[in-house]
């Protein structure tokens, strides 16, 4: 394929790939808060598709751990590595750590993120600058240095055909807006127009940027919405699709658009909601 000579500066295109047998072979991952929930999930996925993978926690060394091992034991590298991702040298000095053990990061999956809810007459700005911090700055960070990596590397076509992916794990609350939580909101918020302006600036360097919207996912951050046949019961009243979703549908979703087949997919956001965002209140017609 010959590009026109207005677009002579960037990569020549590869086609992507169709993989006899791994969707993601030879690939390095690093998925951030994934030693629970739905990072665990989207890191047992991406091993499953075949790549190498790094499990970020900031607690429960013992459950990433025993992740990692799991993951050598099916025959995939993977090591687990400790860092807060609101603060900036823990993330420099992850990355390096990886790259120094890996070679390279392909894919990052900014999946850490935490909720500290209040009445907003009562949030405390240690509650909102949390909240910021590791769901919005935190994925800002990581992002930086994964760019910053397949920048410096560019495509390597026996690999993919993208210099590296970046998927964010937004909210349906990038949309839908959240009363008791609007620290959680503001940070979902910032990540959809965060991923979406830099999914603009590096797609001519064939990095490409995505975020994952989950609805309702049976995971520990949300326990209360579902561990109770009341509290499940008040839920359905908000998904069309009568019923949660799990933690390796999103796995799944990651996988696919970390995956050469999504390679023309960029910027988007990805809801997996069961239609949570389709205003179910109007179900009946209003
Ligand atoms: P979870 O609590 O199991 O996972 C969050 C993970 O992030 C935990 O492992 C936690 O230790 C880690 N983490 C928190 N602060 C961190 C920090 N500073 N540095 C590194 N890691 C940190 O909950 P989950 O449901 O698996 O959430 C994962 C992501 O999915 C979050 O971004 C969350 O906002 C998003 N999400 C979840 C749901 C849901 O229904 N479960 C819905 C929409 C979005």
């Amino acid at each position: 394929m010959n590009a026109p000579a207005r677009y002579a500066h960037l990569p020549e295109p590869v086609m992507p790939r169709c993989p006899a047998q791994k969707l993601l072979g030879g690939q390095k991952a690093l998925v951030t808060g994934a030693s629970s929930g739905i990072g665990r999930a989207i890191a047992m996925s991406l091993a499953d598709a075949g790549a190498d993978v790094v499990i970020n926690y900031v607690s429960g060394e013992d459950k990433a751990q025993a992740l990692a091992q799991e993951l050598r034991e099916k025959g995939t590298r993977a090591m687990a590595i400790r860092a807060d991702v609101s603060d900036e040298r823990q993330v420099s000095s992850m990355f390096s750590t990886m790259i120094a053990e890996f070679g390279t990061v392909d894919i990052l999956v900014n999946n850490a993120g935490l909720q500290q809810d209040a009445p907003f007459h009562e949030l405390t700005l240690a509650q909102w600058n949390r909240v910021l911090g590791v769901n919005l700055t935190g994925q800002f960070l990581c992002a930086r240095e994964a760019v910053r990596e397949f920048r410096r590397r560019g495509v390597n076509p026996e690999v993919s055909c993208s210099a590296g992916k970046i998927l964010c794990i937004s909210s349906v609350h990038e949309v839908i807006p959240w009363a008791g939580h609007v620290n959680y909101a503001a940070s979902k918020g910032g990540v959809m127009l965060m991923m979406k302006s830099l999914a603009q600036e590096v797609a001519p360097y064939r990095i490409r940027v995505n975020s994952i919207c989950p609805g309702a996912i049976r995971t520990p951050i949300n326990m209360e919405a579902w561990d109770t046949p009341a509290a499940y019961q008040e839920l359905m009243k908000l998904i069309p699709y009568k019923r949660i979703g799990e933690a390796e549908e999103i796995g799944r979703a990651a996988t696919w658009l970390a995956s050469d087949y999504a390679d023309y997919v960029h910027g988007i956001s990805l809801f997996v909601d069961g239609g949570m965002t389709l205003y179910p209140g109007f179900e009946t017609g209003g």
